[in-house]
């Protein structure tokens, strides 16, 4: 049955039925909602729904009543109330705050993002003035938490900058009493004993760069001083005992990796996820190649097309899948995500699948020279000579920075409801926008979602874990399930410090 035989117009009972999308998933029709319900109904069925024909006591009918499809069953303030839980976002401002600590790094990877500078250049290093005044701006959020992420650069490389920050913030929060958190991207290389000692008392969780197995690592993470990959993993093995040691779970905490896929990783996902394996890491979260800084200039040599990307992670994820079923707990985390959205109905609040996106009132990034960008891609795209995403400098107001007709511009972009193509997309309730994404990429805002690739990437991965949630194999949805049950690292809070 084809959609113009399913879709008679003249019989469509539109007052019966609350605004929906739907896509053609396997051999049903995935049909949602804006609230975030789905359902998936063979062309018959489709056609009955529109055509408003089901009785009360079919399973059909019930199932759309479940699924909130049916106008008249509707709780209104219900569901009004789970709206607003989800979008609870909406309500205040930025929780998360890169500081960008320094433009130095002594690695020289080929696809970086950052507009990285030699070791000696301690001028781009950030200053403890600029960063108490970033820090006094961070706490001016209206957000009831402030997670300050460190990044660089090689943010270890201003190590004085880093510990007065976390002081002087643990200080402020004595008053302010937001739910603090610290977190450091770092390729480790700079890490010593004394250093990891105070970041594990001051609970400062780490994350890094691990690429796959030493061969893909090290031909991409070029360290003249020796192997990366090793440096990483023996810090990261060692950093994940010394979690244990303090009596933490092995299971939640770990050092937190991200690979970044180039293209001699495409053919590598099996070498990469066992590499994750066998230093403790449970979870993956496969990276494309981003059109900023290094990766835009060495897209010749390391770049690949997103249907290259797409057919790597199905693969990455069904190995990753293999692996479970095998008893070894791995999870990939964008589809995580993905599916804790869609199947539990959460919000984790990640800014890339969020709408409005994350820019200017998800996250703000800070320069070590004090300029203010919308995150940190906006200063990727600094860092390559356009200053579009500068939203002023640490001297301004908290109110001019979140009011201003730039902020403004780029939350209204960042609306999947205001993007032609998304408004009819059945992914819509799930998906989100990156703006400079879209500007980076399509010279504008907003993007053409038609032919956007950061479009294809999410539709394509929604495809292909709706044809799974579609086929509903139990082990998998027991695995699924397991990846989407949500665990907090209270560890990783602040207490408030005294006064
Ligand atoms: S970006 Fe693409 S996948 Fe996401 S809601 Fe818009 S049209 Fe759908």
């Amino acid at each position: 049955m084809s959609l113009a035989e399913v879709v008679q117009l003249s019989k469509v009972k539109a007052d019966a039925l609350v605004p929906f999308n739907h896509r053609k998933v396997g051999d049903r029709y995935l049909l949602s909602n804006d609230f975030g319900d789905h359902t998936f109904v063979t062309p018959k069925e489709f056609q009955r729904f529109i055509q408003a024909e089901t009785r009360p006591g079919e399973e059909l009918h019930e199932r759309l009543i479940a699924t909130n499809l049916l106008a008249e069953h509707v709780d209104v303030k219900l569901q009004a109330a789970r709206w607003r839980k989800k979008k609870q976002y909406l309500f205040y401002g930025p929780t998360l705050h890169a500081f960008v600590l320094t433009h130095r790094c002594n690695h020289g990877c080929q696809y970086c993002h950052s507009s990285i500078v030699g070791m000696e250049r301690t001028d781009t290093d950030m200053s403890i003035e600029t960063a108490e005044r970033a820090v006094d701006l961070a706490f001016q959020t209206t957000s009831p938490g402030v997670s300050i992420e460190f990044q660089g650069g090689e943010p270890l490389a201003n190590w004085e900058v880093l510990q007065h920050i976390v002081e002087y913030s643990r200080q402020k929060n004595a008053l302010a009493g937001k739910a603090l958190s610290f977190s450091l991207v770092t390729n480790l290389s700079l890490m010593d004993d004394d250093k990891l000692d105070y970041l594990l008392d001051r609970k400062v969780q780490l994350c890094t760069s691990l690429d796959g197995p030493a061969d893909l690592h090290d031909k991409i993470r070029i360290y003249k001083q020796g192997s990366s990959h090793e440096l990483v993993t023996g810090w990261m093995r060692k950093i994940n005992q010394r979690y244990k040691d303090m009596g933490l779970d092995p299971n939640l905490y770990r050092v937190e990796a991200l690979p970044t896929i180039t293209r001699p990783a495409l053919t590598r996902w099996r070498d990469i996820v066992d590499t994750y394996v066998s230093v403790g890491c449970r979870a993956v979260f496969m990276r494309k190649l981003d059109p900023f800084g290094f990766a835009a200039r060495s897209a010749k040599t390391l770049g690949y097309s997103m249907d290259d990307f797409v057919a790597f992670y199905i693969n990455a994820v069904e190995y990753i899948i293999e692996l479970n079923k095998q008893g070894t707990q791995v999870m990939e985390r964008h589809a995580a995500i993905m599916l804790a959205k869609i199947l539990d109905d959460a919000e984790p609040n990640y800014l890339d699948l969020r709408t409005p996106g994350g820019a200017c009132i998800g996250q703000i990034g800070y320069a070590p020279d004090g300029s203010i960008y919308s995150s940190d891609e906006g200063r990727f795209v600094a860092s390559m000579g356009d200053e579009m995403f500068k939203l002023g400098t640490v001297n301004d107001s908290y109110d001019h920075l979140m009011t201003n007709a730039q902020t403004r511009a780029m939350v209204m972009a960042g609306l999947n409801d205001g993007q032609p193509d998304c408004v009819s997309c059945v992914y819509k309730p799930w998906c989100g926008q990156q703006v400079e994404y879209n500007y980076k990429t399509q010279g504008s805002l907003h993007g053409r979602m038609r032919d956007s690739n950061w479009c294809k990437k999410h539709k394509s991965i929604f495809d292909y874990l709706m044809a799974k949630v579609e086929r509903g194999d139990p082990e998998e949805m027991r695995i699924f399930e397991r990846w989407t049950t949500n665990r907090v690292l209270d560890h990783f809070l602040q207490e408030r410090a005294p006064l």
